[in-house]
């Protein structure tokens, strides 16, 4: 598995993760009238969890596949941003 379909998969576990604190933080809400707390916990977790997020760099230049020049979006480049290489391509 090359470092695109790595970071693909990252984000498909992301899109998860936000479903299930969102669907977490409804839950909480429900049972207590509140969810602050529930809130602030689920970002915390959710910025634990993206933190591999950085690990995602282009075999040929470092460059990090999540980043659109300076702009960060959250699926990964098909070609790298800065050198052009063909990312799914990649080994
Ligand atoms: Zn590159």
């Amino acid at each position: 598995m090359n470092v695109y379909q790595q970071a693909r998969r990252h984000a498909w576990a992301m899109i998860g993760n936000v479903l299930f604190g969102c669907l977490f933080i409804v839950i909480v809400d429900q049972f207590f009238g509140h969810s602050t707390l529930a809130f602030a916990g689920v970002i915390v977790v959710l910025v634990v969890l993206n933190r591999r997020i950085l690990t995602f760099n282009c075999p040929r230049c470092g460059s990090n596949l999540f980043f659109r020049k300076y702009i960060m979006l959250p699926w990964p480049n098909r070609h790298c941003s800065r050198c052009g290489l063909d990312l799914p391509k990649a080994e």
